[in-house]
């Protein structure tokens, strides 16, 4: 890995926040590809953000846990057993390397664009001004851990094990995924379970198949997508979407080959296992007919569901929100996101703190530029309050 050149360093300022020096940091962070094939990339945006922290003599960890994805850096106020708040947010984009040459950052008078602006460059960047803002009392009070991790938008499937064993230690977990419109927060958001079957038949001649002893992959598919789509539901929330389908060769010849993708979204762990439940059911009938099933892949992230103290808790930060003259509604989140993760390891988890904007995921993404400053703001008060909260205690 490249040294980090002072040249590349963020301007961050300690306890003076100015929307322009937020800006050209952004855009330093914006213009070096972090997503698919560039984790060289993650691991200095990673490093970049760190930076102001450890030279406020935050310590610092990089956990290098897959050569597929950059660094998951860690830091902390201080070393600890247990933390007070543990602050998340993922560096990695879902572009592929040389995106960002394509299209670098670029504003103009109400927003900025770039890849990762919205999704979640901003809300890294706005984690850490509010954290040098902080005042010593507050740095003194708590016990802070931050996790920047680089494969969120494949799921987390290197960095969960890590975000679990900060989370479990951790009694509050703040997510900088960004806020939705009219400062919507979120702490609530659905699970995902996201499978690839591969079918495996039996080929004969089309012409055959009522007699030889063709087995058509492809109809086993069929049938798989027909029953895992009768679990749709507007009522429990679950959905089954049968996103990717392969197989097949010509339409005389019965098809030994084909693989299915899903992506599941549920609610409650109830849904969880029904959606489980009808995939072992789902097997039996396969077996049954001489198609061999195998799941080849499985990302998931458990529903998450408010219990009571997290439901208090965000009626107490809205009111510390709205006190400030911010806005600041419950929302339930559309995707999933690590605060599924910090939520279901006990910690009271609050997600969507980062600057707002729109079109995630997409060409069109950008961040409202008025909306950083009273982003960092809240969330430096949420930081002096909780202080205050644990001081009370
Ligand atoms: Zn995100």
């Amino acid at each position: 890995m490249k040294p980090i050149s002072t040249e590349s360093c963020l301007n961050t300022k300690d306890n003076t926040f100015s929307p322009e020096d937020f800006l050209l940091d952004l855009e330093k962070l914006i213009n070096i590809d972090s997503g698919r094939g560039a984790a060289e990339g993650a691991t200095r945006v990673g490093l970049m953000l760190a930076e102001p922290l450890v030279k406020r003599g935050w310590i610092i960890e990089r956990h290098n846990l897959s050569p597929n994805i950059g660094e998951c850096i860690v830091l902390k106020n201080r070393q600890a057993e247990r933390f007070d708040a543990l602050l998340l947010g993922h560096v990695d984009t879902v572009f592929p390397a040389g995106e960002s040459a394509e299209r670098p950052f670029y504003r103009d008078e109400e927003r900025a664009y770039g890849p990762g602006v919205y999704d979640m460059k901003q809300g890294c960047l706005a984690m850490v001004h509010s954290l040098l803002a902080m005042s010593p009392q507050t740095n003194e009070a708590l016990n802070i851990a931050v996790i920047f991790n680089t494969d969120e938008e494949i799921s987390s499937v290197y960095s969960t094990p890590l975000i679990k064993s900060y989370a479990e230690r951790s009694d509050y977990a703040f997510v900088f995924e960004p806020s939705m419109k009219n400062g919507g927060r979120c702490i609530e958001r659905k699970g995902i379970l996201r499978s690839t079957f591969q079918f495996e038949g039996k080929a004969c001649h089309s012409a055959l198949m009522l007699t030889d002893d063709g087995r058509s992959a492809i109809a086993e598919m069929g049938y798989w997508i027909a029953a895992l789509s009768e679990l749709n539901s507007k009522e429990t929330g679950t959905s089954v979407n049968p996103g990717i389908v392969k197989g097949g060769k010509a339409a005389n010849i019965v098809a030994d080959f084909a693989e299915l993708t899903i992506d599941v979204r549920i609610k409650t762990l109830e849904e969880q296992d029904k959606v489980l439940a009808k995939l072992a059911e789902l097997g039996e009938h396969a077996r049954s007919v001489g198609i061999i099933v195998t799941e080849v892949d499985r990302r998931t992230r458990p529903p998450w569901m408010p219990d009571e103290r997290t439901k208090r808790y965000a009626e107490h930060l809205c009111e510390l929100s709205l006190s400030m003259g911010i806005p600041f509604e419950i929302r339930v989140g559309w995707g999933a996101s690590d605060g599924n993760t910090a939520a279901n390891c006990g910690a009271i988890t609050v997600d969507a703190l980062g600057p707002g904007g729109d079109y995630a995921h997409t060409a069109d993404e950008y961040m409202l530029l008025d909306d950083v400053e009273p982003n960092i703001r809240f969330f430096h008060a949420v930081l002096e309050d909780l202080a205050q909260l644990k001081a009370a205690q």
